[in-house]
C-alpha cells in the first residue's frame, strides 16, 4: 500500500521493521522482506514525481574538488536514484575486499565469499540475467572479436544491464500487493530519536514539505537514504550526543569517495569494424552486455596503483539511433511515429545508415554504437580513503530545518598517478595489438601537468559510515549495524570503506539483502517476537 503522509490523517506510524529512503538499497530490503510475515513500513521523502521543492533539500555546500553529482544525481523521489541511472551491474572483485599494503585503510571486514549469496539474490531484485555469468566470455560467439592483450595488466570484462531500471517501475507493485507492505511518502525523516539508554533507535520525527510533524516507531530501522542523506541525518540526530547518532568514533562523514573519471586520450582505430567488435553493447536474450577494461588487481598492485577501469566512448553522431529509438518507442506504443522522425529516417543518406544499424542490432545482437565521429577513451579510477575528505553540517538549513550539507571532497595523488598509469598502459596495449593509436592528453604523459580541472566524480557516492572491524575504526559493524547502536543497520554505499572501480549499486544491494537476513535472523534467534514485540497487523495498524 502507498499512503501519502501530507495528506493522510494519521501522523504516528508503528511496524516492525522501517526502511528510511526507497531507492535501490530501501526497494531491495523491501522486497527481500516482503514475505517475512513482519509489518514493514518504507518512508519515502519524495512522491510519486518529480518535484522541485523536495529536491531541493538536496542543496549542499562544497569546497574541496568541484563535486558536480551531489546536486546532478541524487533524487528525492520513490525510486530515488534509479529513477536517473543507467542500470549497469558489477560486482566487487575478491582484491576489492582485501586489505592492500599500499593503500592505507583498504580492507573490508568481509569478504567477497561472504557476499556471494547476497550477488545472487541481488540479480533477482536487478532483473539481470542469472544464468549468464559475471566472467562470461561473449568473445566465443562469431561476431564478437577479443582483444588480445599481450600485457597481463589489462583484461576485457563485460557488465550486465538492468532491464528496467527504475526500481519504482520494477517493483512497486510488489508494495501495492504485499500485505505487510507499506510506503509512506512526502514524509521526510528530519531526526532519529533515541531510547532512554541511548543504546537504540526508539523513533524517527518526520516531516512533509506542507509542515506536517510525525513520528515513526519500530523494532528495527534500516538507513537506506543514500550515501550523503544517511551521513546527513547521522550528523543531525543531535539527541544522541553533539556529535550526532553513531559518532563516538569521530568518524560519521570521513573517509568520503567516488570515482574519479578522465578524457584521457583520443582512440584512432585500426579498422573501425574490429574496434566495433570488441567495444560495442552486445544483446543476448535481450539483456545488454557492455564490453570494458579493467586494470588487473596483480598489476595494479605491483605499480601500487588503485583499482581502475577503462572505457570507450563514441562521441560520432547517433542521430541514426535516436530515429530509430524513437520510431520502435512508437510502434512499441502502438501510435504512428511522427512524420518529422520518419522523414529524417527515411531520407536517402541515412537510409543506408538506420538499415545497417539494424541489421546489427537486431541481426547480429550489437551496437548500436554512434557513428563517424570522435572515439573517446576514459578511465574510471577508486579513490584511496582519506579522513579529510568529508561530509560535516553547514550552520544554514534547508526548508524542513535540516542543517545543509559541507561537502570537502579531495583527489589525492594516488588517484591521478592510477589514471595516468591506466591511460599508458592502455596506450602501449591498444597500439601493441594493433587495436588503433592513442592520443593522450598532454598531462597524461606530463607528470608534472596537474590535470586536477580535468577530473570528474562519476555520480557514485561512497563512505561516510565507514565500516569496520572495530568501533574505534568506523560507524558500522561488519553487519552494517551501527556500533553501539542495537536496532540500526545502514544499507548505503556509505559503508564502503574502499569502493572498488566497480559501479556500486550491485554491492548496495547485497549487503541490504545481508541486512535484512541478519534482522531476520535476530527475531528468530533472540526470540523478539514473542518477547514484548508486538507484530502488527497491516489494516489495523498502519493507516
Ligand atoms: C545518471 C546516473 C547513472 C548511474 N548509473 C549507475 C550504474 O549504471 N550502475 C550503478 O551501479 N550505479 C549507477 N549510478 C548510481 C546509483 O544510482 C546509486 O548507486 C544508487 O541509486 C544508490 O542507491 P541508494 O538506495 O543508496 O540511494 P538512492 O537511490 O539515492 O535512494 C535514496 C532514497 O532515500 C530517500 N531519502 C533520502 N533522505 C531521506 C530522508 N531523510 N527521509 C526520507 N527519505 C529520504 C531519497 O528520496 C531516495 O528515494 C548512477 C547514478 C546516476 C545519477
Amino acid at each position: 500500500m502507498f499512503i501519502d503522509f501530507s495528506t493522510v490523517d494519521k501522523a504516528s506510524f508503528e511496524a516492525d521493521i522501517c526502511i528510511i529512503g526507497a531507492g535501490a538499497a530501501g526497494f531491495s530490503s523491501a522486497v527481500t522482506l516482503m514475505n517475512s510475515g513482519l509489518k514493514i513500513l518504507v518512508v519515502e521523502g519524495g512522491g510519486h514525481g518529480v518535484n522541485a521543492r523536495a529536491q531541493a533539500l538536496h542543496t549542499a555546500i562544497l569546497s574541496g574538488h568541484p563535486h558536480s553529482g551531489i546536486h546532478e544525481a541524487r533524487a528525492r523521489i520513490i525510486g530515488g536514484t534509479t529513477t536517473k541511472w543507467g542500470g549497469q551491474a558489477l560486482p566487487f572483485m575478491k582484491e576489492d575486499f582485501e586489505g592492500r599494503p599500499h593503500v592505507e585503510l583498504s580492507g573490508w571486514p568481509v569478504t567477497l565469499d561472504d557476499l556471494k549469496p547476497y550477488y545472487k539474490e541481488a540479480e533477482t531484485i536487478l532483473g539481470t540475467d542469472h544464468s549468464v555469468p559475471f566472467n562470461y566470455n561473449p568473445w566465443k560467439r562469431s561476431n564478437i572479436t577479443n582483444a588480445a592483450f599481450l600485457n597481463q595488466g589489462l583484461k576485457l570484462f563485460v557488465t550486465k544491464w538492468c532491464k528496467v531500471p527504475n526500481f519504482a517501475d520494477q517493483h512497486s507493485d510488489k508494495i501495492e500487493s504485499g500485505s505487510n507492505i507499506s510506503l509512506l511518502y512526502n514524509a521526510n525523516v528530519v531526526e532519529v530519536l533515541p531510547t532512554d539508554d541511548f543504546g537504540s533507535v526508539k523513533s524517527l520525527r518526520i516531516r512533509a514539505l506542507n509542515k506536517k510533524e510525525g513520528t515513526i516507531k519500530a523494532r528495527f530501522f534500516i538507513a537506506a537514504g543514500g550515501a550523503l542523506e544517511t551521513v546527513r541525518l547521522f550528523l543531525a540526530s543531535k539527541k544522541f550526543g553533539a556529535a550526532g547518532l553513531g559518532n563516538s568514533s569521530g568518524l560519521a562523514g570521513c573517509y568520503f569517495q567516488d570515482h574519479v573519471a578522465a578524457t584521457v586520450g583520443e582512440v584512432l582505430p585500426t579498422s573501425a569494424k574490429k574496434f566495433h567488435d570488441i567495444f560495442d553493447p552486445f544483446y543476448k536474450d535481450g539483456f545488454k552486455y557492455l564490453p570494458r577494461i579493467k586494470l588487473t588487481p596483480l598489476y595494479a598492485a605491483k605499480q601500487q596503483a588503485l583499482h581502475a577501469s577503462a572505457q570507450i566512448l563514441f562521441a560520432g553522431d547517433n542521430t541514426v539511433i535516436t530515429d530509430i529509438k524513437n520510431i520502435l518507442s512508437a510502434v512499441k506504443n502502438k501510435k504512428a511515429p511522427a512524420l518529422r522522425i520518419l522523414w529524417s529516417a527515411l531520407a536517402p543518406l541515412k537510409l543506408a545508415g538506420v538499415i545497417k544499424t539494424l541489421w546489427r542490432w537486431k541481426i547480429n545482437k550489437r551496437g548500436p554504437s554512434a557513428g563517424k565521429g570522435p572515439i573517446w577513451l576514459e578511465v574510471h579510477s577508486e579513490q584511496n580513503p582519506l579522513r579529510e575528505s568529508r561530509v560535516s553540517l553547514s550552520e544554514t538549513v534547508d526548508e524542513l530545518d535540516v542543517p545543509k550539507i559541507c561537502l570537502h571532497w579531495i583527489i589525492s595523488d594516488m588517484t591521478i598517478e592510477t589514471i595516468r598509469k591506466t591511460a599508458l598502459l592502455v596506450k602501449s596495449e591498444f597500439e601493441s595489438t594493433n587495436i588503433g593509436k592513442v592520443i593522450l592528453e598532454p598531462w597524461v604523459e606530463d607528470g608534472a601537468v596537474n590535470p586536477s580541472c580535468l577530473l570528474t566524480d562519476v555520480y557514485h557516492q561512497c563512505g561516510g559510515l565507514k565500516m569496520a572491524a572495530s568501533d574505534k575504526d568506523g560507524v558500522v559493524d561488519s553487519s552494517c549495524k551501527v556500533y553501539g547502536i542495537n536496532n540500526l543497520y545502514v544499507a548505503s554505499s556509505a559503508v564502503f570503506p574502499t569502493s572498488s572501480f566497480s559501479n556500486p549499486t550491485m554491492t548496495i544491494i547485497a549487503l541490504s539483502i545481508r541486512i535484512c537476513r541478519t534482522i531476520e535472523e535476530r527475531i528468530k534467534k533472540e526470540n523478539l517476537l514473542f518477547s514484548g514485540m508486538k507484530i502488527f497487523k497491516h489494516e489495523k495498524d498502519v493507516a
